[in-house]
């Protein structure tokens, strides 16, 4: 029976029924409630979660919530303890195969969940990888480092030249690839970064994550990681990208240039979509697919160059309808040296703010402009509001995307604070940040209710 004996983070009608019925933690029980009946192993709660579930991990290995008030009995019929630990195998040499370093930085691709405190804890050595994903050992020779392990809201410029600094040293040590394990939240912003701070790389450099941890069925981990491994190991294409899940099912992965991509989906493995363009390429476990000719091919020279500039004081302003302007003078007086502003349409804000952007430009703040529709440019010769605001220094920031021109314009602003040159730095593409033109196929979003959408998704809902 049960040795355990307590009810971990249990509070409040949930730990009343687990007493009721004597069922602590990590009992194997049956529960029939008014609304039907489960099997599984209660799991200890999240301190910080409400009083009113009982978390029950199914045989299908889902988690699900039961409500306290609606359990009629609980029957315990044994006691099973989660083990964390994750088999550590050897990572196998083979001197043919090439070197590909993985670095990790967080998020929920390096992690597990932790039933005790709900919090989730990191699996990343390569004997753990290899011990849960052994197709990894079909590409390359994987050395592994964590430089960090943050969820990747909190990735900051310490992590973000830190990561560049590791990138670097790697690829003069001779590395043929590297992969970055990394939250999903922010990626495209560390993409973006790691875009402008390692360029000229010889080798591919891939950001992965996961939208669903290693311990659901539904897991987008594995596949991923195998993608980005793969990509690492044996693409041609010797940039910063982001490999994700394509289409909502595991057919293939897309590799998104690191400064058009985005996340654009809480949930949905299949979060991460190309802006503006088409992705670079599709992977599979067999096979990489350019859907482009223009990237930058892997070169066999190790000349990387590292530029990790980085000014803080930079911000970025979702304009909103009836937006103060103080919004904008409080940055200036907070002593904000740039702000990009995701404007709307073209690139517009109302004109109670122009004077603040007006002092702004006075005291010499570097004020770009982006637009909130993400697809298409700022252009702002159409109306003569946009001349108008043209003319009271704000630049507009051609079809960057408004955090790429944000992480962009940290790294100017670190580099110079001369605006011109700010501004030519802005201006020129480094990475493919700002392109000449949208091809329209590069313009999609799905619309349900649309016949041909509809069949579309429909080959892909599981
Ligand atoms: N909050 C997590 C992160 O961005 C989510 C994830 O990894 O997908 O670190």
């Amino acid at each position: 029976m049960n040795n355990n004996g307590d009810f971990k983070g249990y509070k409040g009608e949930a730990l009343a029924a687990l007493k009721n019925f004597n069922a602590p933690v990590w009992s194997d029980v049956e529960i029939k409630t008014e609304k039907g009946g489960y099997k599984g192993i209660i799991l200890p709660r999240s301190e910080t979660a409400d009083q009113f579930h009982i978390v029950l991990k199914l045989r299908s290995g889902y988690n699900i919530g039961v409500a306290a008030k609606y359990i009629k009995e609980i029957k315990t019929t044994g006691s099973k303890e989660a083990h964390y630990k994750i088999p550590e195998k050897e990572f196998p040499y083979d001197p043919v195969k090439p070197r590909v370093k993985l670095f990790g930085t967080g998020g929920t691709i390096a992690s597990r969940l932790d039933y005790r405190t709900g919090a989730v804890i990191p699996a990343f050595s390569p004997g753990e990888l290899y011990g849960s994903v052994p197709e990894l050992a079909d590409y390359c020779n994987l050395e592994t480092e964590k430089l960090y392990g943050v969820f990747s809201e909190n990735m900051g410029p310490e992590q973000w030249i830190g990561t560049a600094l590791a990138i670097g040293r790697e690829i003069e040590k001779g590395v043929q690839g590297i992969v970055i394990g990394h939250g999903t939240d922010v990626m495209h912003h560390t993409a973006a970064m790691l875009s402008f701070m390692v360029q000229n790389t010889p080798v591919p450099i891939v950001m992965v994550g996961s939208q669903r941890s290693s311990d659901r069925p539904s897991s987008d981990a594995a596949l991923n990681l195998i993608h980005a491994v793969k990509t690492a190991a044996e693409s041609d294409i010797a940039e910063v990208m982001v490999c994700m899940f394509g289409p909502t099912s595991d057919e293939y992965g897309l590799l998104h240039r690191g400064t058009r991509v985005r996340k654009m989906h809480s949930s949905y493995r299949s979060t991460f979509r190309t802006i503006g363009d088409i992705p670079i390429a599709q992977v599979s476990r067999e096979k990489i697919t350019p859907l482009r000719e223009d990237y930058k091919k892997r070169r066999l020279d190790k000349n990387v160059i590292v530029n990790t500039s980085f000014e803080e004081k930079v911000s970025i302003v979702y304009y909103y309808p009836n937006m103060k302007p103080d919004i904008i003078d409080s940055l200036v007086d907070n002593g904000y040296k740039g702000i990009v502003i995701a404007g709307t349409g073209l690139g517009h804000v109302n004109k109670p703010v122009y004077p603040a952007l007006k002092r702004a430009h006075e005291k010499g703040v570097a004020v770009y402009m982006t637009v909130q529709t993400l697809w298409g440019y700022v252009q702002m010769y159409v109306y003569d509001t946009g001349r108008d605001m043209m003319e009271l220094g704000v630049v507009p920031g051609e079809n960057m995307l408004p955090e790429v021109a944000y992480m962009k314009l940290c790294w100017a602003l670190g580099q110079t604070n001369d605006l011109e040159k700010v501004k030519e730095i802005m201006l020129t593409p480094i990475a493919g940040e700002i392109t000449e033109r949208e091809p329209s196929n590069g313009y999609l979003i799905f619309q349900g209710g649309i016949p041909e959408v509809e069949e579309f998704i429909s080959k892909y809902r599981k």
